[in-house]
């Protein structure tokens, strides 16, 4: 698998598939998963109500990732994962790893070859970047899938910094 790094917007990606850092929910909120929805346009949301009246009646929980239409976005889909909120107490590090392994094995359920994500947790979550990076990486490249390309999309320029420090 090919790991590479942009600095951009998400939701500008021609991948098969973006990952959405979304909570809960699965009904919209700030940083990529509002910038997913503005941009995306609401066949996204619909899809998530019916997740919400489905399968996921209450809500997606951390660590999982279930998959919609990307609406207007230049992707085929989004897959929504919920990462846990940071906490300097109690190690959630396993929690975000999952984040990453189960959006690829989504991907492999739906034959999306190359998926972008975000640095998830690391916005309103308030995870660590370093810490954040090391962890994405390290479940990325340990993952066993047929994605043959993951491509991290970091929104400021010192998170891309981070990113391409912690791949070295
Ligand atoms: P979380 O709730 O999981 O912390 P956020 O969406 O708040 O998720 O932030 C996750 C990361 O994505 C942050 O580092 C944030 O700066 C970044 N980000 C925000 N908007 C975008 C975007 N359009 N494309 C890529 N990354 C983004």
């Amino acid at each position: 698998m090919d790991i590479t790094l942009v600095h951009g917007d998400i939701t500008q990606q021609k991948t098969d598939a973006v990952v959405n850092a979304a909570n809960s929910s699965l009904l919209g909120g700030g940083g990529v998963d509002g910038a997913i929805h503005r941009r995306g346009g609401p066949e996204i949301l619909a899809e998530c109500r019916r997740l919400r009246a489905s399968h996921y009646g209450g809500g997606l929980p951390a660590g999982q990732a279930v998959a919609t239409t990307a609406g207007l976005l230049p992707a085929r889909w989004v897959i929504h994962t919920v990462g846990p909120v940071y906490s300097a107490t109690e190690d959630r590090s396993a929690v975000l790893a999952s984040c990453y392994r189960e959006c690829l094995r989504v991907a492999d359920d739906l034959g999306a070859a190359s998926v972008a994500f975000p640095a998830v947790s690391t916005g309103v979550y308030g995870w660590p970047m370093d810490d954040a990076a090391r962890i994405a990486l390290a479940a990325v490249r340990s993952a066993s899938t047929r994605v043959s390309e993951a491509r991290f999309v970091l929104f400021a320029r010192d998170a891309y910094d981070v990113f391409a420090s912690a791949l070295r």
